[in-house]
This record gives C-alpha cells, structure tokens and sequence, in this order.
C-alpha cells in the first residue's frame, strides 16, 4: 500500500507498540520542557517515567541543547576507528571519575543493547586472552531484562522476547527474586538473599570453569522494579569471585541517579567488574551506551604487538562526537544541580506517597526504591496486562505518563520532580485506580 499522506500513520511499524490500538487513537508529543510533555492535541502531561527510564535531568534542560547545537555546527562527526575527538576522551575521563572506585576504562556504544553485547563479548574475549577459552557459558537471570540483541534476548528472562527468536546456546538463568512474602517491602525486601546459591548450582552442573560472566540488573527495572533482597547481590558476588566468574551488573536504569547514587554499585556497596549503561548518560537526548570495565579486564587486552587492535569490536557512532558533547553536557546538569542526592532526600517523600496507595481496590504489590517505584494490579482473570494498561491510558487521559509491563505500573520521574509533582502522581492514580474494572 502506498503513503500518500505525511501525517499517515501506517508506514511506521512502532516498536514494543500494539500498532493497531496506538494508531486507533494516537498518542502523540510534540515538545517538552522539565516535567512536562505537551501533547499533540495542546495538552500537558506529567512525565512520571523520565521518557523511558531515561531523561533524569528532565526535559529540554538548557546546557544540553546548547551543547548538541554548538557541537554539531562545530564537528559533526569524526571516525569511530583510528581516530578521535578530543569530547569522547573527556567524557570517558568524567565518567570514571564519577564511576565506582575500581572502574578504570569505557567502551563506547549507541545503547543499552548494544552495551550488553560489548559487555559479553568483552567478557568472553578476556578469559580467552588469559588463555580460559573454555569459559563461555553465561547466566542470566528470569525476568531480566538486557535489551533485544541476540546475547540480550538470551541472557534476559522475559519470555516473550525469546520464543519467537530462539537464543544463543550456552546459557543458564538464575532465579527471579521476586518472592511474595516480601509483599509491600519498602526499600530493599528482607527475603531471598539465599536465591543467589543457586549460581553454585549452576557451577556444580557444568563446571565453574566453563562458566565466563553472569549478568544481572542489580534492580531489575522493566520487569516491574523487583528490587535484590538484602545481601543477595554480596552473596553473587562473593560466589562468581570464588569461581572467577565475571559479575556484569546491567545498570542501564539504575545508573546516573535513579537510586540516589551514581550507580547501584555504589549504592548497595557491591563491586561488579563490568558495569553496562545507556539511557541517563546522555539524558536521553542523543542516543549513546557505555561499558565500564575494572583495569584488570582492560589490561588483559593490552600485551600483543603494539600496532594490532586488541578488540574486535566497535560500531560506526561509539564516542560520536554529538552523543559525547551531550553526555558531558547532561553530567554537567546532574552534578551543578546536584540531582542524584536530589534523588535520594526526596526517596521517602516519593516512598510514602506510594505505600499510600496500599488501600485502592486490585493492589497487591508497591515497591519502591531511590525515584522508581511500582505498583502491582491483580490481573483480570483471563485478560492478563489489561487492567493495567487500561490505568496506563486513564492517567494519560488525566495528564499523567505512567509506564505498564504486565499488570504493574512503573514509574520513574526525572530527578528534578518537585514535591508538588509528587503530590499530583498521587493523586492521579488514586482516582485512575480507584475506579479500575
Ligand atoms: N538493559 C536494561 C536494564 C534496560 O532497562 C534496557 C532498556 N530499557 C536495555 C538494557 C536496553 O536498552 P536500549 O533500549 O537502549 O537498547
């Protein structure tokens, strides 16, 4: 069929979108500014989602769009390869700088996706160089979530993303952590540190030695916000040390401030040795992904003749000079603003409102932790998903952006919400979910 019109809506086949139902009645932004989306129709809406988990300085922020505009009037792109830009080089240095102690390098790429599969690919290609070639079995976790590419989809948990693919071989999942005794926790749930030693056996069944990386979000964000019970991540730790097995934490969410710390390394105290972001490194705006890896693994790579690459690896766009200018820009905006310990003194504000809500008719769960939170719906029986999407489309209609997975409501408002904001999600959803079939 062919398009005449621009404003037709058919050639566009959306992404993760029920494209029948969005193009019956579309939702369309067309401009944003701090908290707010305005949508196409003149309407503002609340952002309770940062985007996608992603713009955590807020919407058009003035350093930013400065920065990309004077960048791309200046260079607007350099090779990727043999070559560089002196921003790319400036923005590694800040990031390790506000990274985890023991982090020394980064590895550029365009998103989180595309970071989990530099992350495992680095991981495989390192025991190799230490002569462990044997080592390339990698563990996942159910529910994770580790973006669509062939090694994300594989190490991922979420079924839907495998079946109708297929997955890589080799690759084990531990247990989700999502336990219902651990119902209404506030913060990190007491129960479910022991859910770690099922990795021990994992190592019992194939062999430690055949093991290379296990990954795992530290909280896992778009299967519902299912937070790690108290000393679950140190018990990993601890067992992939013994074993040495690489910890991979996927912070493409909880990085850049969404807990009230840099990253969820710092903020449970757990030193992963490669740490895979995207999203809030450069707010969203450009798209950009960076792997950060110890010295160790870095220097493993480093010992052949000097003029040979030592990891075949790369994408067109890895430090692109856009994208950088845009990340210095935006860690600019959270360190003048002071937005991660923003983040973290308004967490019990954002914690109270939502246990507030315990009372509504169909909530069985509300977690929380830092500025994320989500509420889970007891499904419809026989219609699973659309209770909640059915809240999804009344807090729109109310000027409210929620996000849904399954039948939970995540959210996640950028970092510069204020407490009247706060408020008002609250009462949103009070009356969304008050009157929910
Ligand atoms: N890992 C995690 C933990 C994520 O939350 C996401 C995106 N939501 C990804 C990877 C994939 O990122 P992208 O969509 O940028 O490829």
């Amino acid at each position: 069929m062919n398009v005449h019109q621009p404003n037709d809506l058919s050639a566009f086949w959306m992404p993760f979108t029920a494209n029948r139902q969005f193009k019956s009645a579309p939702r369309m932004f067309v401009s944003a500014e701090g908290m707010h989306y305005r949508t196409q129709d003149g309407r503002e809406v609340l952002d309770g989602t940062a985007g996608l988990w992603c713009c955590n300085a807020g919407h058009k922020r003035p350093k930013i769009v400065e920065a990309v505009q004077s960048q791309v009037a200046e260079l607007d792109y350099a090779p990727a390869f043999q070559m560089g830009h002196p921003k790319a080089f400036e923005l590694a240095n800040r990031l390790i700088q506000m990274a985890p102690e023991h982090m020394g390098h980064v590895f550029y790429t365009n998103s989180g996706s595309e970071s989990v599969e530099t992350a495992l690919k680095i991981a495989l290609a390192y025991h190799r160089a230490r002569g462990e070639g044997q080592r390339t079995r990698l563990i996942g976790r159910e529910r994770g979530y580790h973006g669509v590419n062939f090694g994300g989809i594989s190490v991922g948990g979420i079924v839907n993303n495998r079946r109708t693919f297929g997955t890589l071989p080799g690759v084990d999942h531990l247990p989700h952590t999502h336990l219902k005794e651990n119902g209404f926790s506030r913060g990190q749930p007491e129960h479910g540190a022991h859910l770690a030693d099922e990795l021990e056996r994992i190592c019992a069944l194939h062999g430690p030695e055949t093991i290379a990386a296990v990954i795992v979000e530290p909280m896992a964000g778009s299967t519902g916000v299912l937070l790690p019970p108290k000393g679950y991540l140190e018990r990993l730790r601890e067992i992939t040390s013994k074993h040495g097995i690489l910890l991979i934490f996927d912070e493409v969410i909880t990085g850049f401030g969404r807990l009230g710390a840099s990253f969820a390394a710092e903020y449970f105290g757990v030193k992963p040795d490669l740490m895979v972001t995207a999203k809030g490194l450069t707010n969203g705006v450009i798209p950009m992904g960076a792997v950060f890896t110890t010295p160790e693994i870095h220097d493993a790579f480093m010992h052949g003749p000097e003029h040979l690459i030592e990891l075949f690896h790369g994408y067109t766009y890895s430090g692109n000079p856009i994208a950088a200018a845009a990340g210095l820009a935006t860690l600019e905006t959270y360190r003048e603003e002071g937005l991660f310990e923003r983040a973290a003194e308004l967490a019990p504000y954002w914690e109270d409102m939502l246990h507030g809500l315990r009372d509504l008719p169909h909530v069985i769960d509300i977690r929380n932790m830092g500025l994320i939170g989500a509420i889970e719906l007891e499904p419809i029986e026989g219609a699973p998903t659309q209770r909640a999407f059915q809240a999804f489309l009344r807090a729109f209609d109310e000027g409210l952006l929620i996000r849904t997975t399954g039948d939970i409501i995540a959210m996640s408002p950028p970092l510069i919400i204020e407490k009247s904001h706060i408020d008002r999600i609250g009462e949103v959803l009070r009356g969304v979910l008050r009157d929910l079939d």
